[in-house]
């Protein structure tokens, strides 16, 4: 998905977590952490202990409730609980190649680097695209959460995949009646 049309890729860091799979116990965190390490500033620890693992799966929990939430007084209320764990000191910084910003001190421990760049990253959609743009897959069985950057914010599905499974889903329903 294009998420530079949001000015902020790091919108993207926070879905993921949000959708993370922690059914697998504890060591969710550090392959998720790994797969997404470019977020960290480098040579940061990439181990959690088992509380700020548990802190971590609050965290995803706090981003999906503001993808689930009904209106802006929710979204805003839940925004902020997340935004009150973040300590932004952001810096540029063109460590990949490509100039962009990091949102916690770079000596700042992984857990504070993740909060703070998810609440960033979440926030600065919302501000500016409006609170109905993170929002939660439509399709039946899936509840991943996903950014909308449609147009018209017009967006059920979470990927191409889910909304082509739900339109065959429903175009077999109306065939049954
Ligand atoms: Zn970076
Ligand atoms: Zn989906």
């Amino acid at each position: 998905m294009d998420y530079d049309t949001y000015g902020s890729s790091a919108v993207e860091l926070a879905i993921d977590l949000a959708n993370a799979d922690r059914d697998a116990g504890p060591e969710w965190a550090s392959a998720f952490l790994r797969a997404h390490d470019e977020w960290f500033e480098p040579g940061t620890d990439l181990d959690l202990s088992p509380d700020e693992v548990g802190q971590a799966g609050a965290t995803a929990d706090r981003v999906r409730a503001v993808a689930v939430a009904q209106s802006e007084a929710e979204v805003m209320e839940r925004l902020n609980a997340l935004l009150a764990l973040a300590h932004p000191q952001p810096y540029a910084t063109d460590h990949d190649g490509e100039l962009h910003l990091h949102y916690a001190r770079p000596d700042a421990p992984l857990l504070e680097q993740l909060t703070t760049t998810v609440a960033m990253g979440l926030s600065q959609v919302v501000v500016q695209h409006g609170w109905q743009r993170i929002g939660v897959c439509s399709a039946e069985g899936c509840d991943d959460v996903y950014v909308d950057t449609s147009r018209n914010a017009s967006r059920r599905y979470c990927s191409n995949t889910c909304a082509s499974r739900s339109t065959v889903a429903a175009y077999r329903a109306r065939r049954r009646t």
